[in-house]
């Protein structure tokens, strides 16, 4: 018999990890709010759609790939009596949302009380990696058990898994490498801008960047093919690279650090996000072009 394994979250990076499940041989049974895309993607998998809690009876491990920890705990704990109620001990709940650590933990507890173990496996790779099956995983957790019980899921979508320790710390990994590639997206732009402004081309500066010490994965990888292509279509939105960016500062404070710099990329974002809505994170780039000294921003810090 199949093992089965539950998906809940069926957007750009879970559907196609969803359907690497399948071809591995787990019998997959998905759930997404939109009903149009579960059924969808079951049908095209050869896989189940769920419909009530029930409806993952017998997984030995649920996968979550949501927008925020809220609706990872939600979508596990406040449908109609949760899921865990029809989970058999030793099932594991594997978030590989990009969620954050401190409500992680909160939430190992809340699950650990109801018999089910979590781990955290973020993922750094975007849709197309997520297609080949070949996502980097920041994998955390408490019990080596769970961790055993994951690893074969995990990695049917992954090439590569990094054991980061405690529950967790895969989640505070990946927002605090977001971070750090939201400052290197929010300083390469600001200085296309300026080059732009002083005369330089800007396809020339991105090469100098790349043949340079100010090469980065964002230099070689977004600002030629998204921004000054102004194609703007990496496929990762604003807000999901605006919360990530929350994550790490809410880290920095809750460790008591003053971090000024990753204060500066949430807050530019922030406004980003406030004035364009939820687009593609790399047109980020028509918000700091359109901004003038002096004039008011609206330096959200949420
Ligand atoms: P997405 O918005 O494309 O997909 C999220 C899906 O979750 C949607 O289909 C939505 O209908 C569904 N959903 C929302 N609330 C739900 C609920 N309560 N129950 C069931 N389904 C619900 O997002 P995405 O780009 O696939 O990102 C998912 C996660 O992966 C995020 O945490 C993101 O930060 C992370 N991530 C994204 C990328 C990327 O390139 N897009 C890369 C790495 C990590």
């Amino acid at each position: 018999m199949r093992e089965i394994v539950g998906f809940i979250g069926l957007g750009t990076m879970g559907a196609p990890m969803a359907r690497n499940l399948a071809k591995a041989g787990y019998e997959v049974v998905v759930y997404d709010v939109d009903a149009s895309v579960r059924e969808r993607l079951a049908e095209d998998i050869g896989g189940q759609a769920a419909v009530t809690p029930a409806d993952f009876a017998g997984a030995h491990a649920i996968v979550t790939m949501l927008p925020t920890s809220r609706i990872v705990a939600s979508a596990l704990l406040d449908w109609d009596g949760g899921i865990p109620a029809h989970l058999d001990a030793g099932a594991v709940v594997i978030d590989m949302s990009s969620s954050d650590p401190t409500e992680t933990v909160d939430l190992g507890e809340r699950l650990a009380e109801a018999g089910v173990a979590l781990v955290d496996a973020p993922v750094s790779g975007g849709v197309l990696k997520a297609e080949a099956g070949s996502l980097a995983i920041m994998l955390g957790g408490d019990s080596e058990e769970a961790l055993e019980r994951a690893l074969p899921v995990i990695e049917a979508m992954s090439e590569t898994v990094f054991r980061t320790g405690k529950l967790g710390s895969g989640h505070a990994m990946k927002a605090l490498n977001n971070y750090v590639a939201a400052a290197a997206t929010t300083a390469a732009c600001e200085a296309l801008i300026a080059g732009e402004r002083f005369g330089l081309d800007q396809q020339t500066m991105v090469d100098i960047f790349n043949a340079s010490t100010g090469q980065s994965w964002v230099t070689t990888n977004v600002l030629g093919q998204h921004v000054v292509s102004r194609t703007f279509n990496t496929g990762f939105a604003l807000g999901l690279y605006a919360k990530d960016v929350g994550i790490a500062r809410h880290l920095t404070e809750a460790l008591d650090q003053p971090a000024p710099v990753c204060h500066a990329v949430s807050a530019t974002l922030n406004d980003a996000l406030a004035d364009l809505g939820n687009v593609d994170h790399a047109a980020a780039m028509t918000y700091w072009e359109q901004l003038r000294a002096g004039a008011s921003a609206v330096h959200s810090e949420s």
